[in-house]
């Protein structure tokens, strides 16, 4: 992929740019080495303050920066800027507890003969993070937010199509005040990542992105023996049970499925609904997905906008083709937009069976596919009947069978009667081929920290 600002509403080249020659990328790891040890050195409530510089920089370039989002991938001005505020938060919050979810954990000292005994919670060092561009400011952020309180430091290896986002954010945490190289973009293609993995320097790995680029990064980091978190696809169920709120499913339902222009790794992407409501969800469901404007990102009516790349329009198209040539049925849209740009409308299709690729594989487009279950039990298998295991979604005002759901639902997170969204409260992340550790919360924050056992006698 070249590194470029590519606006996917029209398809025209914004701006092109040279991948790092090594050189460069070589001063980024020194920089990376001074910046880990000026920033092990400080102090918590230090590095608090430059957290909560950053998150008031964040809202001071909000309405610039959502305009460069937009422009770089598509996602409405309005998600751009609601993702700017998210990710103020996510600093503040980090600024705000990662002492109390660092702090040294006393053990039973008489148990193991000490007179002391405690594990503490410390740097790794500098981390790549390998990111994508759908969430081209959270994704980055909800790494750099815990990893800089902890007193890592990162290496951004941005998509290649969001690249202003990236040199934006390797200047964004310098701004607020942390010392330089605590958070550095290096502008590389994906081929150069296993040279900056392999560095003795490099100390861990963080991806988020499709299973095959996990694959890939976890095997390098594997022969180099690299701790690594991934974040990967999902294929997340969305079960609607008889017992449901059937308006508000439909309704939840339509934008879990199309926020970020159906782009999301939790987006709801199977729709499983008892055969006693499908009718009746199905008409509402479609009707609000029919309601749905298609247009302009920039503009404020604007629910979905194009697809990010033009890869990616290929990709939902030939999904959708393949279920329809094996007998799946399209209840709405299904054809691509006959304009200038990456344009894929929202799509309801039905008919799914397991031989074809939208029974397992992630469709990142607004693409719902409709499944129908005879029972609890059937709901169940279909649900879990994927190499996924990511988010998932549960609707049922039965308090039991809610308890079955959050039992039964192989899932990394299941979320009743709600839409999936990352919380910085809640752990993130998923089972199976969704990958493996979890980031934010206090989780989050210690998956790059050596949890260090100390035993006094
Ligand atoms: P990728 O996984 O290819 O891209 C994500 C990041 O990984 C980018 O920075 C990319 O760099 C990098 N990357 C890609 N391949 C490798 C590799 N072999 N080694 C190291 N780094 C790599 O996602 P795509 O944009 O191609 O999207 C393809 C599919 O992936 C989507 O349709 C969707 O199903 C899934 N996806 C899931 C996401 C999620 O949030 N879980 C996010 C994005 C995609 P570069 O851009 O330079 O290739």
């Amino acid at each position: 992929m070249p590194i470029a600002t590519i606006n996917p509403a029209t398809g025209e080249v914004l701006k092109t740019f040279d991948p790092m020659p090594a050189e460069q990328i070589e001063l980024c790891l020194r920089a990376a080495v001074n910046g880990f040890t000026a920033v092990k050195r400080t102090s918590f409530a230090q590095r608090a303050a430059w957290m909560r510089a950053a998150a008031d920089l964040l809202e001071a370039d909000r309405d610039k920066l959502a305009a460069l989002m937009t422009t770089e991938m598509g996602k409405t001005l309005a998600a751009s800027k609601a993702e700017v505020t998210k990710c103020a938060t996510g600093c503040r919050y980090y600024a705000d507890h990662a002492e109390g979810f660092l702090a040294d954990e006393p053990r039973d000292a008489k148990a193991v003969n000490a007179v002391r005994a405690y594990t503490r919670y410390q740097p790794l060092g500098p981390v790549l993070a390998i990111m994508p561009w759908n969430f081209p400011l959270w994704q980055a952020i909800r790494f750099a937010a815990p990893a800089l309180m902890a007193g890592n430091v990162g290496l951004l290896k941005h998509a290649s199509n969001v690249p202003q986002t990236a040199l934006y954010l390797g200047e964004l945490f310098t701004r607020a005040g942390f010392p330089d190289g605590a958070f550095t973009t290096l502008l590389i293609g994906s081929d150069k990542v296993e040279a900056v993995l392999a560095d003795h320097r490099v100390r861990a790995a963080t991806l988020t992105g499709s299973e095959a680029a996990g694959r890939s990064v976890a095997e390098i980091a594997g022969r180099y023996l690299k701790k690594t978190v991934l974040e990967l696809g999902g294929n997340d169920p969305f079960v609607v049970m008889p017992s449901a709120d059937l308006d508000k499913a439909a309704e939840v339902g339509v934008v879990a499925r199309c926020q970020n222009n159906g782009q999301s790794c939790i987006a709801a992407k199977r729709f499983i609904v008892h055969t006693d409501v499908y009718d009746a969800f199905a008409e509402r469901f479609i009707e609000k997905m029919r309601a749905l404007t298609v247009g302009d990102p920039m503009d404020d009516d604007t629910d979905v906008g194009p697809l990010a790349t033009e890869q990616g329009l290929h990709d939902a198209e030939e999904q959708v083709r393949e279920a329809v040539e094996k007998g799946a049925k399209v209840l709405l849209g299904g054809k691509r937009l006959d304009r200038p740009g990456w344009w894929y409308p929202p799509t309801v299709v039905t008919d799914i069976t397991p031989q074809m690729r939208m029974w397992h594989e992630e469709v990142f487009a607004p693409v719902a596919g409709l499944y129908r279950a005879s029972s609890y039990e059937e709901a169940i298998e279909i649900a879990n009947d994927s190499p996924y295991g990511l988010g998932s979604n549960a609707w049922t005002t039965d308090p039991a069978e809610q308890e079955r759901f959050a039992n039964d639902l192989d899932a990394g997170m299941v979320f009743v009667n709600g839409m999936t969204t990352s919380y910085p409260q809640l752990p993130f992340g998923g089972v199976k081929h969704s990958g493996y550790g979890r980031e934010l919360a206090e989780v989050g924050i210690r998956e790059f920290c050596n949890m260090k056992t100390v035993w006094v006698g």
